[in-house]
């Protein structure tokens, strides 16, 4: 159903709100740029050399920055395939049963060739009644977005946009590039910073944009260091920012390491393959973010033993056959009233903040 008016208006006006963030980085980036290359590189350098030299390295990383940026911002997240839609014979049928046993089996049913090994918190098939499919494997709704996301790793409001399994590599390069160029900035900065404060420097405006920008690159430095050192221990795991709060559920129970492969094996579900794109904002990751291989083909003995389970290259989920089993019958209520939590700390869904992570933005479940 089309929404009503006011609520059209006031969804617009949350939308363009949500830029704000990337606008405000966008400027900062900006000036950033006009302090760096005029002011500092331009007026006050004396040395040619050190000013070509600071001058071309400050350009490329600024280039790797704004284009792993940009493709954060703009790469949209996926969504999961028609395979994990209800057809509609099965969303009526879920509609006239109650919740409850009556509900699991529907999706048992619906879900007995899709390759999913994850659970709810009591052992249900994981379903969005919002989107009305089963999840993915690592598949959460994002209350922001309101649709479910592959692999979802959290919001973000710095790039007003979920990241996910579409995205991850793109994020994590903007970490470093961004990380990078805060580091080149204060260290290049550095001497004339010192100069400002010994009355070293003219007395022009220069001297403030140099004061500023060691500050705001060092700053920035700290805090992307760690958010940075943070993400590259997700990437060794194999997990994301949602599973290292909550540990995935799988048929047999708990795993807070289910997805890890081992070191290499995770840097490559990442980063793929080949080595030459892996500095690049490129899509390389491996997978196609609906079905992950785990480590516990030893432990659950409806996993593929072969080696196509741990193959990390695109499946086509006919190829599997993942007979459903009974779940614990006594546990197999379905999700209950959902609750969401944010990165930027303000609640746009249903408000409960459940968990003191202030980083997501997904539908809680059971
Ligand atoms: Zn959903
Ligand atoms: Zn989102």
């Amino acid at each position: 159903m089309a929404p009503s008016g006011p609520g059209r208006v006031r969804r617009r006006c949350r939308r363009v709100l949500y830029w704000i963030p990337v606008v405000f980085i966008g400027l900062l980036l900006g000036w950033s740029y006009y302090a760096y290359a005029i002011q500092l590189c331009m007026v006050s350098m004396d040395n040619i050399g050190e000013q070509v030299l600071c001058l071309i390295a400050y350009h490329l990383l600024f280039a790797m920055f704004v284009w792993s940026y940009w493709r954060t911002i703009f790469t949209l997240p996926m969504n999961p395939s028609k395979e994990f839609h209800l057809s509609y014979a099965e969303k009526e049928l879920l509609e006239r049963e109650p919740r409850g046993e009556a509900h699991q089996e529907i999706l048992r049913r619906a879900g007995k060739d899709l390759p999913i090994y994850t659970r709810t918190m009591s052992g249900a098939i994981r379903y969005c009644d919002r989107c009305q499919l089963i999840k993915p494997d690592r598949c959460h709704h994002c209350s922001v977005c309101d649709k479910c996301i592959l692999k979802m790793d959290h919001h973000c409001p710095w790039v007003n946009n979920c990241v996910g399994f579409s995205n991850y590599k793109f994020f994590l390069l903007f970490l470093a590039y961004s990380l990078l160029y805060c580091l080149f900035i204060a260290a290049t900065d550095l001497q004339y910073f010192i100069k400002f404060w010994t009355n070293g420097l003219p007395d022009t405006q220069a001297k403030f944009h140099i004061m500023f920008l060691f500050f705001a690159a060092a700053m920035f430095s700290v805090s992307l260091s760690s958010l940075f050192g943070y993400h590259c221990w997700l990437v060794s795991k194999n997990k994301s920012t949602l599973e290292a709060f909550r540990n995935p559920v799988f048929r047999h129970g708990t795993d807070k390491n289910g997805f890890s492969l081992g070191f290499s094996k995770n840097m490559r579900q990442v980063f793929g393959d080949e080595k030459k794109y892996w500095l690049l904002p490129i899509f390389s990751s491996l997978g196609d973010g609906c079905s992950f291989p785990t480590c516990l083909v030893n432990q659950d003995p409806e996993q593929p033993s072969t080696p196509a389970g741990l193959n990390s290259t695109a499946k086509n989920p006919e190829n599997h056959q993942f007979p459903a089993k009974m779940l614990r019958e006594s546990q197999s209520h379905l999700l209950t009233d959902s609750q969401s939590w944010t990165e930027s700390g303000i609640n746009p869904g249903k408000g409960k903040a459940g968990m003191s992570n202030p980083a997501l933005t997904m539908e809680n479940e059971t």
